[in-house]
C-alpha cells in the first residue's frame, strides 16, 4: 500500500477521534478519558436471581459505567467493549474454571439493529471463549417498563438449549436487573443436562429500583431491552 493510502487511513482515524466524546463525562476528542476509564475497573459484588442463582457483577449500573454501557448497547460504540470486557473478565475468569461460558441469547431484532451480540462481544473482548448454547425459543415482549413479576412471566420458556451436554456452565449477561433472564437461561441449560454454576454480569442495576422512590430514570430502565 502506498503512502497516500496510509495518510488517508490516519486522517480518517484522526477525524473519528476528534468527533468522539468520552461516554462518561462528554469530554471531546477521546473515546474514553483516563478518569472515566478508572471508573470502569471491576468492583465485584454478588446479587441473587429470584430462583437463588448467584450473580457476580463487575460494575454497578449507574454513573460512568451506565453511560458507557448504554453507548455500547445503543450507540454502536463497540470500541468500549474492550475496557468493559476487561471488567467482565476480571470477575468471569476466576469463576469459569472448567465450566462452559454461555452468554444469554440476543433477540433477532436486537441483533439486526446492532449487528453484534453484546454479551458475546464482551466475553470475547475479555479474551475468553463464548459458547452459544442458548437460543431464543420465542419472541418476548420488551422487558422495559415491566416489574419483577412481569419480567419473570415474560421470559418464562423463552429460551432453549441448542445442544444437550453435561458439566458446569457459567451464564453471562450484560446488565442484570431482576435476574429473570438469567433464571430462564439456567432453566433451559439445566433441561439440556448442564449444571449452572453461577452467572456473571457486566453490571447490576441498583436494587432500589424496586422501590417507589426509585432514583432511576426511564432511560436507565430501558437498557435491558432484550
Ligand atoms: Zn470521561
Amino acid at each position: 500500500m502506498d503512502a497516500d493510502h496510509w495518510r488517508r487511513i490516519a486522517s480518517d482515524a484522526l477525524a473519528l477521534l476528534l468527533a468522539a466524546s468520552c461516554p462518561g463525562c462528554d469530554r471531546g476528542g477521546t473515546l474514553l478519558c483516563d478518569r472515566c476509564r478508572m471508573q470502569l475497573r471491576a468492583d465485584p459484588h454478588e446479587v441473587r436471581t429470584p430462583h437463588g442463582l448467584a450473580v457476580h457483577a463487575a460494575l454497578r449500573y449507574e454513573g460512568v459505567p451506565a453511560r458507557a454501557i448504554r453507548r455500547l448497547k445503543e450507540d454502536g460504540a463497540t470500541l468500549l467493549a474492550r475496557p468493559l470486557g476487561a471488567a467482565l473478565g476480571a470477575v468471569l475468569r476466576p469463576r469459569a474454571g472448567d465450566a462452559l461460558i454461555v452468554p444469554v441469547p440476543t433477540s433477532r431484532a436486537s441483533f439486526r439493529r446492532r449487528g453484534y451480540r453484546v454479551p458475546d462481544l464482551l466475553v470475547r473482548r475479555a479474551g475468553l471463549e463464548a459458547h452459544r448454547n442458548l437460543a431464543s425459543a420465542r419472541l418476548t415482549d420488551d422487558q422495559r417498563g415491566l416489574g419483577r413479576a412481569g419480567r419473570a412471566r415474560n421470559v418464562a420458556g423463552s429460551m432453549r438449549a441448542t445442544a444437550h451436554g453435561r458439566g458446569g456452565v457459567v451464564i453471562v449477561d450484560d446488565v442484570v436487573t431482576t435476574g429473570a433472564t438469567l433464571d430462564e437461561a439456567a432453566r433451559a441449560l439445566s433441561a439440556a443436562g448442564f449444571t449452572p454454576v453461577c452467572a456473571v454480569a457486566l453490571a447490576s442495576t441498583p436494587r432500589i429500583r424496586d422501590t417507589v422512590n426509585s432514583s432511576l430514570t426511564d432511560s436507565d430502565m430501558a437498557v435491558r431491552g432484550d
